[in-house]
């Protein structure tokens, strides 16, 4: 009975660990792919980050219980991308939380804000990421696919 005790101590130990490793933050600024990156919405509220290991998704821009505005991210996802992509995902969650939930329009921000901060200063960049966004399945939730979504994005980022 003691040692099915200490086993069941373990285990619910072991299972807690899990919880804990799985739900990250929040945190206010994360490195992705080697940037530091924060989001602020619309109404000049800063956006409380989350990470989540098991979100079925790349991110999510959604607000907490109490109305604040989150972007949850899984970091093995956004890892599947290179570094300017990856930014590109954060930003467009960002985007969320100042242009509402049109996915273009969450996309066109989000490489503004790119080009603005810096981290797409050349065509060429401009291009191979254009190339990697176009290889995107669209979705019923309203994303482009992924052709016209390069197409849009790299508009967006030239006007
Ligand atoms: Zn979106």
């Amino acid at each position: 009975m003691r040692i099915m005790t200490s086993i069941l101590a373990v285990t619910a130990l072991l299972c807690s660990q899990v919880t804990v490793a799985q739900i990250q933050g929040p945190m206010y600024q994360v490195n992705v792919s080697g940037l530091p990156m924060n989001c602020t919405a619309y109404n000049n509220q800063p956006v409380a980050i989350f990470f989540n290991y098991r979100l079925n998704n790349v991110g999510i821009a959604t607000n907490h219980s109490n109305g604040a505005p989150i972007i949850v991210l899984n970091p093995n996802v956004v890892g599947q991308f290179s570094n300017t992509v990856a930014q590109w995902w954060f930003a467009h969650e960002c985007a969320h939380h100042n242009t509402g939930p049109n996915e273009t329009k969450a996309d066109c921000y989000a490489v503004q804000q790119l080009v603005r901060n810096g981290v797409i200063r050349h065509p060429e960049q401009l291009l191979s990421f254009s190339r990697e966004l176009a290889t995107l399945p669209g979705s019923p939730m309203g994303h482009l696919p992924g052709p016209y979504r390069a197409k849009n994005i790299v508009n967006c980022a030239l006007y």
